[in-house]
């Protein structure tokens, strides 16, 4: 069986305990590969190893940075397909998902950074009348910590540690314990590329301990953590205290709102997406989705008749358009919420069961069938918490200003979509949405130069654009007279 390895100071090596934890196919619940059980032990070396590349790596011209993030870019570009099948079995997504959006978008995270890192200007302000000139130094942080979930896991590994590279930090990063492949697969392009010893380091192991090392590390200068809100909280509560830069993406509960005046072939059809696209495991699908009461039961019907033509099924197979959940603990998550739905009064109208097994091979597999509820009030325990897989709620509503009620009610805010073809409503709804996110008419249109992040007990701070180079940087003001 493959034993994976972390990656400290340019080299690929073992834990040093020597233990590894099993890591899991969630289509077939059997453990295909081990990971490193990391400790405070590893990451003190990954630590060691990163402040010593520290002073070379942030004296290297972006130039230099530029092409090997891009020489790094290229390689997973060469290895779209195996990297696709590894996070495929890694995390129950459908591979036809990992080939179109996970691989690519590491590559885009590669390049679009490489190329930042080559456009980044500091402003200067002449002090007129007070003889002098002022100018803004950005000087990267230093070793700096990146943590990241298992739902997309490269994209969002990806998303943290080229920003920072690209900045001049190095890092110590530590990918999800549930997914772990394709970070591990990624140090091996990391050599590949030249990517110089100790400028990125990788971690395996488990959050309480490997994560919470590089948290409470005092040569870590920055925490960049995309996961749940309840482990953001925990980190915050450690980091704070050491007057550490924090960046936290956390949970999310969105809205989507449907205006009676919608394009309803697209809004359909983009919903269908935006509930149940990677088994309903992106922080931006919208799980609750409030229709206009005219709409209303013309959408149910539609609806429930698309979300029924999905095939569940194996995570490898081309036609496959949901996986399976990525854990059993996930997995049993998921149902207990199924559970409170029904015990709260709601209806399954589609959905709700664990998916039967459809060959022997998956019959341990971890697969539940796109969920649809009506019947809840949008303040209960279903409609509030994140449940974060296949399930969807749907409720009608009557007016903007109750329907804007309802979509605020709940204590995250990390994106919102909206169907009208009013602009002048679009605009209105837009404003008063509590969310760090709002799409008009589509759904995870992303262009990375726009700030992304939540509000409320959806993050601090917003990554993407310069947002994320300014992160893993310090300022310093220069004042001088003239
Ligand atoms: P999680 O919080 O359990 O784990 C995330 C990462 O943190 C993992 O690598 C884990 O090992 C590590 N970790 C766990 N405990 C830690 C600790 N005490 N100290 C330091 N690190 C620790 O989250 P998850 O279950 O992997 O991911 C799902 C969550 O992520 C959902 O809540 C989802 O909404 C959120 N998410 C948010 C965004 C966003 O951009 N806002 C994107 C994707 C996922």
């Amino acid at each position: 069986m493959d034993h994976l390895q972390n990656y400290i100071g340019g080299k690929l090596v073992s834990p040093v305990s020597g233990e590894y934890l099993g890591n899991f196919d969630p289509s077939t619940g059997a453990v295909y590969s081990l990971i490193p059980d990391s400790d405070e032990r590893d990451v003190e070396s990954a630590v060691q190893a990163a402040s010593a590349a520290f002073s070379e790596w942030s004296s290297t011209s972006a130039e230099v940075r530029h092409d090997i993030l891009m020489r790094l870019a290229a390689l997973i570009e060469r290895d779209l397909e195996p990297l696709a099948l590894a996070e495929s079995v890694d995390q129950g997504k459908p591979v036809s998902l990992a080939r179109m959006v996970d691989i690519p978008r590491a590559v885009a995270n590669f390049k679009f950074y490489a190329t930042a890192a080559m456009h980044t200007a500091n402003e200067s302000h002449d002090s007129v009348g007070q003889n002098a000139i002022n100018y803004t130094l950005r000087q990267p942080l230093g070793v700096v910590g990146c943590i990241s979930p298992w739902n997309l896991p490269l994209y969002l590994f990806t998303w943290k540690v080229a920003p920072a590279i690209a900045a001049g930090c190095t890092v110590v990063a530590k990918p999800s314990e549930v997914t772990p492949m394709t970070a591990y697969l990624l140090s091996k392009l990391c050599i590949e590329a030249g990517l110089p010893a100790g400028v990125l380091n990788i971690v395996h192991g488990l959050g309480p301990k490997v994560g919470s090392a590089i948290v409470a590390h005092k040569d870590v200068k920055a925490i960049s953590f995309t996961g749940g809100t309840k482990t953001g909280e925990e980190i915050a509560r450690v980091a704070a205290p050491m007057f550490k830069k924090l960046s936290l993406e956390l949970g999310g509960k969105n809205p989507n709102i449907i205006f009676a005046d919608c394009n309803y072939e697209e809004m359909l059809a983009t919903t269908v997406r935006s509930s149940f696209s990677n088994q309903g495991e992106i922080c931006l699908c919208g799980s609750r989705i409030f229709v206009e009461r005219p709409l209303y039961e013309r959408f149910k019907r539609d609806f429930i008749e698309r979300v029924s033509a999905l095939k569940v099924g194996d995570p490898l197979a081309a036609d496959t358009d949901v996986g399976a959940i990525v854990s059993k603990q996930h997995f049993d998550k998921i149902m207990s919420y199924i559970e409170l739905a029904k015990a709260e009064g709601g209806t399954i109208l589609k959905g709700g069961i664990q998916h039967s097994a459809f060959s022997i091979q998956h019959s341990k597999g971890w697969f539940i069938e796109p969920t649809v509820i009506e019947g809840l009030p949008h303040d209960c325990r279903t409609n509030q918490e994140e449940i974060f897989g296949p399930v969807v709620t749907i409720m009608p509503f009557d007016a903007e200003d109750e329907v804007l009620g309802f979509a605020n009610s709940v204590r995250y805010g990390l994106s919102a979509t909206v169907w009208t073809e009013s602009l002048s409503r679009a605009h209105r709804v837009a404003a008063k949405l509590e969310s760090g996110i709002v799409w008009i008419n589509c759904w995870l249109l992303r262009d990375l130069r726009t700030p992304f992040g939540g509000m409320k007990e959806s993050g601090v701070g917003r990554e993407g654009g310069f947002e994320a180079l300014r992160f893993f940087t310090e300022e310093k003001n220069v004042c001088i007279r003239i």
